[in-house]
């Protein structure tokens, strides 16, 4: 796997062209990865329905949850399955919406500056082995090609927007990451 520097995109990899990204404001250096957790229904796996809201073409009557969801238009870069495979929906150079209102460091709008990774899951139910060995291996590329992002500045959702959210949650072990990428 490598980071086309040219599109943008990680190759190979699954690209679903979402039209919810815009451009970065001028001149933004790619400093942070946010990672995320959704599944949808929430707690249901491998559905479509994640790769379909991401592209604006979920139909939100297929499920009583998605009225809550159908006014947004949101999407990531990334996004981790629960068996390891990755879709891109947005280039790197482009802006996804995943943030949302969001501070890190005194900065606000992460979206700007960062890279938005999502893992199929929920806050409170371990992540598969292979969304780690995946996460770790696209952390590596991505920390090569954009070396602003150093450890200190790979987050969860809830370390930028403590008041909103909770994802990826407990779940999450953020040591074993780090472990997976001294290695
Ligand atoms: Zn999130």
């Amino acid at each position: 796997m490598k980071i086309n520097a040219h599109t943008g995109l990680l190759e190979p990899v699954h690209y679903l062209a979402s039209s919810h990204c815009d451009v970065r404001p001028e001149h933004t250096v790619i400093d942070m990865i946010v990672v995320h957790n959704i599944s949808l229904p929430p707690g249901e796996f491998g559905t479509g329905a994640v790769e379909k809201f991401f592209c604006g073409t979920l139909d939100f009557s297929l499920h009583e949850y998605y009225a809550s969801i159908a006014h947004l238009r949101v999407s990531s870069h990334l996004f981790i399955s629960r068996e390891g495979k990755i879709t891109q929906f947005v280039p790197f150079h482009k802006r996804a919406w995943h943030a949302g209102e969001s501070a890190f460091a005194g900065r606000t709008n992460c979206n700007d500056f960062s890279i938005g990774i999502e893992l199929e899951g929920t806050d409170h139910l371990p992540y598969e082995k292979k969304q780690y060995t995946i996460l770790t291996e696209v952390i590596q590329l991505l920390t090569k090609q954009y070396p602003a992002i150093t450890r200190d500045r790979i987050v969860g959702h809830s370390d930028i927007a403590p008041q909103r959210k909770t994802d990826p949650g407990p779940a999450f072990d953020w040591p074993h990451l780090d472990c997976l990428l001294e290695r």
